[in-house]
Parts: structure tokens; C-alpha cells; sequence
């Protein structure tokens, strides 16, 4: 039975292992939880994997420890899926091939939303992408894929946001790729002021994509909706971007 995983530094929130125990049992799906990626290329070696996920904090991180990208990994300066070769040429065994399954699994539920939210004036809304990591990294190239206008928003730039005495025009599609709200802080929100009417100014219609799943519904997109947004979380995501790895991992179409 082929071997593959999930590599991350706390993986408490991830559903990858249910989904591909539930979806693919000809498969063995791991959860591995590192606290660096130092030595990390012979620890690869070590569990005999033929394939892994990577997730918060080393999508960007991992890239100095892989010999080849894909041009989509490469064009997105971001990897969440790498390949495993048995390479006798290299001096550890092994040849690590990194690639994104993240952006493509965005662009196409990004697609089944815009679908459901209606017609948007102008017809090509802009966007925002809260967080500047991995995933947003992801979210940008798919964005621009589909000529979507976009801003990316850093930690320091959602902080200025929350602490500007101003009043905020919300884009048509608001895209979360940062972890605040992610369990256990279902509390928290990267924008406070989203559900404040006195604060902010609503398109019609408007799209709040969440890419956190856990919780099903984040504060974020509770807010969202009390001020008229279509919502989706990111679950879908999480199982295309599944079935995508598991079609790079085997060289078939999923
Ligand atoms: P990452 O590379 O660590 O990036 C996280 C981003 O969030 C960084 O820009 C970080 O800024 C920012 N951030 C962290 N804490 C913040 C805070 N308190 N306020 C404002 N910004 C903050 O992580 P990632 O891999 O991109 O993942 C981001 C999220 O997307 C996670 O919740 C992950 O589970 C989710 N995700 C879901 C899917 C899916 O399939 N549904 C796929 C990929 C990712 P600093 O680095 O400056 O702190």
C-alpha cells in the first residue's frame, strides 16, 4: 500500500486523514506533526512516503528543501504537495518534486460561489486576500488566473485595517487565508469591524470565502452573513485540493 501524509506543526484542526481513510482506503494517510524542517528530507526517507501535504507554517518554507517545482509551484512561490521519486543519482535516494494543488482547488470552488452569489457590477469584482502566506500566495495566482483584481493583505496591514479610525469599503469578494478563527479560537476574526454598519460600506452582492473549515461556520463568515454576504468555507477546497495530490502523486487523472 502506497504511503502518504500531512506535514504541518499543529495538525489538531486538519480533516485530510478522514477524508482520504473515508474517500481512497487503498491509500495510508498520515498525519505528521514537525516542529522543523531540518533533517526533514532524510526523515522523508525514513517513513518510506510516496507523497505529502504540506501545511501551516512551511508551504513557503519548504522550498529551499525540494530539487524540482512545477511551473505552477514555481509561479506561486508556494508548495503544499510534494512527490517522492526514488532517485539512485541523488545522494540521499530521493528526489522531491513540489507542487500547488491549493490554487487550482481555490479557482474552481471560487467559481461555484461567484455562480451562486449573482451577477456583480462591474462584472469583474476585486478582491482581498487576508494573509500574505502560503495559502494567500495560492489564492492571488488563482485570482489572477481569472483576471480577478486583488490586494493582498499582510499581518501589519489587517492590524493597520482594524486599528484606522476610518471607514472601510468592502471588496466584492472577501477571501480569509490567515489561521485567526480556526479551532480552538473560534472566537476571533481577522476584521472585527466587518458586522459594523456605521463602519463599513456593502457591494451587492458580495462574497465571503473562508478558507478555514474547521469550524464549519468561522466568526468571520457569521459576520459576513448578517450584512448580506454569500459565504462558503473551505472544506470543498480541502477535498479537491486532496484529490489533485493524490492525481500528481499517482500520475492519473483524478
Ligand atoms: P501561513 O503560510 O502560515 O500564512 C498565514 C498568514 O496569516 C500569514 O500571512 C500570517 O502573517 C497571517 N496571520 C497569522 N496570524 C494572524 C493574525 N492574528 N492576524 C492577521 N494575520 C495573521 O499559513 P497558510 O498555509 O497560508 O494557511 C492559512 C490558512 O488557510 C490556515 O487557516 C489554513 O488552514 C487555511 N488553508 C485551507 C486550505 C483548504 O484547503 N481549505 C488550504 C490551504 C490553507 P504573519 O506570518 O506575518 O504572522
Amino acid at each position: 500500500m502506497q504511503r502518504y501524509g500531512l506535514i504541518g506543526k499543529t495538525l489538531g484542526h486538519s480533516f485530510s486523514k478522514l477524508y482520504f481513510e473515508s474517500h481512497h482506503p487503498e491509500v495510508q494517510y498520515d498525519l505528521f506533526e514537525i516542529d522543523c524542517l531540518d533533517d526533514f528530507r532524510r526523515w522523508t526517507k525514513g517513513n518510506a512516503l510516496s507523497g505529502f501535504n504540506v501545511t501551516i507554517p512551511y508551504k513557503v518554507t519548504i522550498l529551499p528543501f525540494l530539487d524540482t517545482l512545477t511551473p505552477e509551484a514555481s509561479a506561486i512561490g508556494a508548495v503544499n504537495c510534494v512527490k517522492v521519486v526514488p532517485d539512485p543519482s541523488h545522494e540521499d535516494g530521493i528526489q522531491l518534486i513540489g507542487h500547488n494543488t491549493d490554487s487550482q482547488a481555490f479557482l474552481e470552488t471560487l467559481k461555484d460561489i461567484i455562480g451562486k452569489a449573482g451577477s456583480f457590477q462591474p462584472s469583474t469584482p476585486s478582491a482581498w486576500i487576508l494573509g500574505n502566506g502560503g495559502a494567500a500566495k495560492a489564492v492571488a495566482y488563482a485570482l489572477q488566473k481569472l483576471q480577478i483584481p486583488n490586494k493582498m493583505l499582510s499581518h501589519i496591514d489587517i492590524k493597520n485595517l482594524n486599528s484606522a479610525d476610518s471607514h472601510h469599503t468592502i471588496p466584492p469578494i472577501l477571501i480569509n487565508a490567515t489561521p485567526v478563527g480556526m479551532f480552538p479560537y473560534i472566537d476571533a476574526t481577522p476584521l472585527p469591524f466587518l458586522n459594523d454598519k456605521n463602519k463599513c460600506t456593502y457591494p451587492s452582492p458580495w462574497i465571503c470565502y473562508d478558507l478555514i473549515y474547521n469550524p464549519e461556520e468561522t466568526r468571520l463568515m457569521q459576520d459576513a452573513v448578517s450584512m448580506g454576504a454569500t459565504t462558503l468555507n473551505g472544506l470543498q477546497m480541502l477535498y479537491r485540493q486532496a484529490e489533485l495530490s493524490l492525481s500528481f502523486w499517482t500520475n492519473k487523472n483524478s
